[in-house]
């Protein structure tokens, strides 16, 4: 089995080893060493990247009990020298440390258990055992940055397992050797076989982001160290652009938001409104309209309403028809040239028209789709050219039934 450097020293990014097999992994060549610096992903935490000779190393696995290297090119030498990455390494060391703290300022602030640690490229979440108020998050954050702050010291030990379980601490299942138990002075000790700084204060600062309920305990979300500066960047370039979007300093920003927002429903509701009140005037001027255009008609006749519109959208066609067949008894037939040709037909409650009928045939000639039921249809086509032709044929329709 090779030699896991970075278990005794995870400052340790270089060094030289010799390939003891080579392989394929994922369709990508493969290389074990007698000795690694990589950390291959396990417990939540990431693997490390870098290169090994030329060839650069993509993900690390364990397999077998081996740390498998895949790579991007097959490696020739029996000797290679290794190169971790060390901005990643850096980066995870500080996110999975920064876990170990949170999760036992969990413990002593809410009786939390982490039951659940993932460490992703943006994100690190722990999934706690139960759920915790927004007070106790914010006192499990407090607590686990005045450790980082403090500076302590942090060691690997080993311990047998007969030691690890008198000092009441969690094995790992399935493990019979040794157990690596990672320290945190006078705060946190578990066992674990992940990368860690030499003191809490590489940390730098533990930011708590979000918080949520999950399967009956709680999700939390943070980022530690360097990823906390990038976080912080960029929430402060967003609250930059809403301060120049709402033109109002940081501190009054959700005042000035909910203003514009309850002015925003404030004048909605002015427009529908208004529009309401538009459309009931274009009804009762084209219901007189179509009387004044058929003084023949006797009383009880229905009044038939066409007209066509430009650029008014369906949902205005369907809000007018429907108030043309409300007024009086009447059958509208309603067209729209927008962005396509627009339909709606409509009449009112105890008129005998085949309301879908009608705008099924009009379609066909406007090669379009739509449907209806009972007395109001509506549809679209491709064709407003035609819709002068479709209109005329459905009110001749309903004129030779009325
Ligand atoms: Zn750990």
């Amino acid at each position: 089995m090779s030699e896991r450097l970075f278990l005794f020293d995870p400052y340790q990014l270089e060094f030289d080893a010799s390939v003891v097999a080579r392989l394929e992994h994922g369709g990508r060549p493969a290389v074990i060493l007698d000795r690694t610096a990589f950390y291959a992903e396990s417990g939540g935490q990431p693997w490390d990247e870098g290169m090994l000779g030329e060839a650069r190393v993509l993900a690390v696995v364990e397999r077998d009990g081996e740390v498998v290297h895949v790579l991007d090119r097959p490696l020739s030498a029996e000797r290679v020298r290794g190169r971790v990455d060390a901005d990643r390494r850096i980066d995870h060391m500080q996110q999975h440390h920064g876990q170990h703290l949170l999760s036992k300022a969990f413990v002593e602030v809410a009786a939390a258990r982490t039951i659940a640690f993932h460490l992703g490229s943006e994100l690190t979440t722990i999934d706690l055992d139960r759920a915790v108020s927004l007070e106790q998050l914010r006192g499990a954050e407090r607590r686990a940055n005045e450790i980082v702050w403090q500076g302590r010291p942090v060691r690997v030990e080993a311990l047998s397992l007969d030691e690890a379980r008198a000092q009441g601490l969690a094995t790992p299942d399935g493990v019979s050797g040794p157990v690596r138990i990672v320290d945190a002075e006078g705060f946190d000790r578990q066992p674990c076989g992940g990368t860690h700084p030499r003191s809490t204060a590489e940390v730098g600062v533990i930011l708590v982001v979000s918080l949520e309920r999950y399967k009956g305990g709680t999700r939390v979300c943070f980022v530690c160290g360097r990823r906390a500066l990038a976080a912080f960047a960029r929430r402060q370039e967003l609250l930059e652009r809403l301060v120049g979007v709402f033109s109002a300093p940081l501190e009054e920003l959700a005042a000035a938001a909910q203003k514009t927002q309850d002015e925003l429903a404030r004048s909605e509701r002015q427009a529908r409104g208004l529009l309401a009140r538009a459309l009931d005037g274009d009804a009762r001027r084209l219901l007189a309209e179509a009387r004044g255009s058929a003084p023949g008609a006797s009383a009880t006749t229905p009044t038939l309403v066409v007209a066509t519109f430009d650029g008014w959208p369906p949902g205005d066609l369907r809000l007018l028809a429907q108030r043309i067949v409300a007024l009086e008894p009447a059958v509208a037939l309603l067209a729209s040239r927008a962005d396509k040709a627009h339909l709606v037909f409509a009449q009112s409650e105890g008129l005998p028209h085949d309301v879908p009928g009608l705008l099924k045939a009009a379609l066909e000639r406007i090669g379009g789709r739509g449907g209806g039921r009972g007395n109001l249809a509506q549809g679209g086509g491709d064709d407003p050219e035609s819709l002068g032709e479709a209109l005329a044929q459905a009110a001749a329709a309903v004129k030779a039934r009325s």
